[in-house]
């Protein structure tokens, strides 16, 4: 703020000169990304890089990929200062324990729709329909479905009659 006066000081520094104590020259490799007005995307950054590492990155590559390098530093750095000893890793395996953890569910529920299709196949030749079913491997679910879900559907409905009974009227 009080760097005014001098020649090319009608733009203020960028942020990176600033908290670098420096004067920001025109071609300046941080101006582009780290603009004043984001002081802390900078701070983070120099903090766990070092500026002068950075400096050396971006100079090292070609000036279209200089953005995403930078986004892809400010984002371990940030994740750095948060969490010091795991950085961006600890949100990685903490996204691939819930993967697993979801496809854990998502194995169950298929297990469990195999399972009732099995039971409603039990049902559906038990009560004589459709003789050759078993072999018509179309699409067997939404025939079943729509024709034979009631007793299971019953079922699940006196469990939970109360919960149903709302929706089930107001229509
Ligand atoms: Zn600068």
């Amino acid at each position: 703020m009080k760097e005014s006066g001098r020649k090319q000081g009608a733009a203020p520094p960028c942020a990176a000169c600033k908290l670098l104590r420096r004067r920001c020259a025109q071609d300046c490799v941080f101006a582009p990304y780290f603009p004043a007005d984001e002081p802390q995307k900078f701070a983070n950054v120099h903090k766990v890089f070092g500026a002068s590492n950075v400096n050396k990155m971006l100079q090292e590559l070609p000036v279209h990929q200089r953005g995403d390098a930078v986004s892809s530093m400010v984002y371990e750095a940030n994740a750095r200062v948060r969490d010091p000893v795991y950085g961006c890793v600890g949100a990685i395996s903490s996204l691939q324990q819930q993967i697993d953890a979801l496809q854990t569910q998502l194995a169950m529920a298929q297990a469990e729709v195999v399972h009732l299709r099995v039971r409603q196949t039990a049902s559906f030749s038990h009560h004589g329909f459709g003789p050759g079913s078993p072999s018509n491997s179309g699409s067997p679910s939404s025939k079943l479905m729509g024709s034979q879900a009631k007793p299971i559907f019953d079922m699940d409905m006196v469990v939970d009659h109360a919960s149903f009974g709302e929706s089930m009227w107001s229509c």
